[in-house]
């Protein structure tokens, strides 16, 4: 039997008798002739816990100290849990990201993984132990901690599943698997048998947060077979895979949905004046990650303008580029809109269904939610509606396409 990569939450990890639990189900894997690595997160809320502290003593701390502390959550479970694993008689050693090789680029906050070096990790599995290693870090070529992005640690485990050609990774959460919306919001959400990585990854990228964007995308790159299920229950989860589904009627999938969402209009006094290109060209510059981007050419119907969507809290930082650039972009005006959120619904089957997008505005519409701006690629339509609607549309959206 070969090798398995077992991801294990926070909350799944989030206390004495939570990794207790989760030693047991390391054992058992290796007992049934696994390979066994275990990547956990740090426990229960402390990496929130950390992110507070450091805003009480400095809310723009630098990044790099950032990573510096946000580390060190993931490093106490892996201590933790490579004793309780020696403590029921079974080998194991814990690593720290970087000793378990994996290499990042120096983006502090949200750092990809470049390389990931096994020796360490190949060896101990070759003396028979459980590799316990610490999700959400890496170390960078100049030797500076780095951290993913909130939520990587599964893209650490399914990372590592592929560095070593795992024959599975599971992702092991506080809810049985993937559903077709969040089922701590969404009343009629249910249980998914089976996604695919492209269904998978819109729903990530859309605000699901069971896994982690680049976990899938890691998944279909290197097409590594994963499930998302319970941590300590026996129920058989969701497995994400190539196409060729059961449920292949479903048009929708799934709904997703994303809060603390701003919109910035930039406008022009003419199409001349209006450098597109130099807007995002500047925020790019300065890591401002934009989403959906609408252009609008004024004719009789008013002036040139783009529209954009972002994170609220890129707000502030996206208001100084364009301030700082303005002689350069070209603009009038600016007006910003706060408080909004994002409503995606996702499926493959939308690509040979028009009218998919019909429905979705008539529904929205006819629950008196304003669409603010939409997008849409051929398996998802997304549109920015107030925050205070985003789960009635989430809701009416699920209903209506029977997901
Ligand atoms: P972990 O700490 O194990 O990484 P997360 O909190 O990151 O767990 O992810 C699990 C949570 O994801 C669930 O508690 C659930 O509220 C949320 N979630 C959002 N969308 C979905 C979905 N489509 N299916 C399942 N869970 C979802
Ligand atoms: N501990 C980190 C977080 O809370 C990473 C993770 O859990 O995946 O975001
Ligand atoms: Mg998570």
């Amino acid at each position: 039997m070969g090798k398995v990569v077992l991801k294990f939450g926070g909350t799944s990890v989030g206390d004495v008798a939570k990794i207790k639990a989760t030693a047991e189900q390391a054992i058992r894997e290796k007992e049934k002739g696994h390979e066994v690595v275990v990547v956990v997160s740090a426990m229960g809320k402390s990496t929130d816990h950390l992110v507070n502290l450091a805003e009480q003593i400095n809310p723009k701390a630098p990044s790099r100290e950032m990573d510096m502390l946000l580390s060190t959550g993931e490093q106490v479970t892996i201590a933790l849990l490579a004793m309780a694993i020696e403590h029921e008689g079974h080998a194991a050693i814990s690593y720290t990201g970087w000793q378990a090789g994996l290499v990042t680029e120096e983006i502090h906050g949200n750092a990809r993984i470049q390389n990931i070096l096994t020796t360490n990790v190949g060896k101990a599995l070759d003396e028979g132990k459980i590799v316990v290693v610490a999700g959400f870090q890496g170390l960078s070529e100049n030797g500076e901690i780095t951290t993913l992005g909130r939520g990587g640690s599964d893209t650490t485990a399914v990372a590592l599943a592929a560095a070593l050609g795992a024959e599975k990774c599971s992702i092991c959460t506080d809810v049985v698997g993937v559903y077709t919306s969040d089922p701590r919001y969404i009343s009629e959400a249910r249980k998914l048998a089976e996604i695919d990585y492209d269904e998978m990854l819109e729903l990530a990228n859309l605000g699901a947060g069971v896994l982690h964007p680049r976990a899938v995308e890691y998944a279909k790159n290197f097409n590594i077979p994963l499930e998302v299920r319970g941590a300590h229950v026996v129920e058989v989860g969701t497995m994400i895979k190539e196409g060729n589904l059961l449920e292949t009627k479903q048009v929708v999938r799934g709904v997703a949905f994303d809060d603390k969402i701003a919109r910035i209009r930039v406008s022009f006094k003419s199409v001349d004046k209006m450098n597109v290109a130099c807007i995002f060209t500047k925020l790019a510059e300065e890591h401002v990650n934009v989403d959906i981007i609408v252009q609008s050419i004024g004719e009789e119907a008013g002036p040139s303008a783009v529209s954009f969507s972002l994170k609220e809290a890129d707000l502030e930082e996206a208001l100084r580029v364009l301030e700082q650039n303005k002689a350069a972009i070209g603009y009038h005006d600016l007006v910003t809109e706060s408080g909004l959120a994002k409503v995606s619904i996702v499926g493959s089957g939308m690509v040979s269904n028009p009218g998919v997008a019909a429905q979705m505005f008539t529904v929205l519409r006819n629950a008196g939610i304003s669409v603010r701006m939409i997008s849409t690629s051929e398996i998802k339509v997304s549109v920015v509606v107030p925050e205070v609607k985003m789960l009635e549309a989430a809701e009416v959206c699920h209903q209506t396409f029977d997901v």
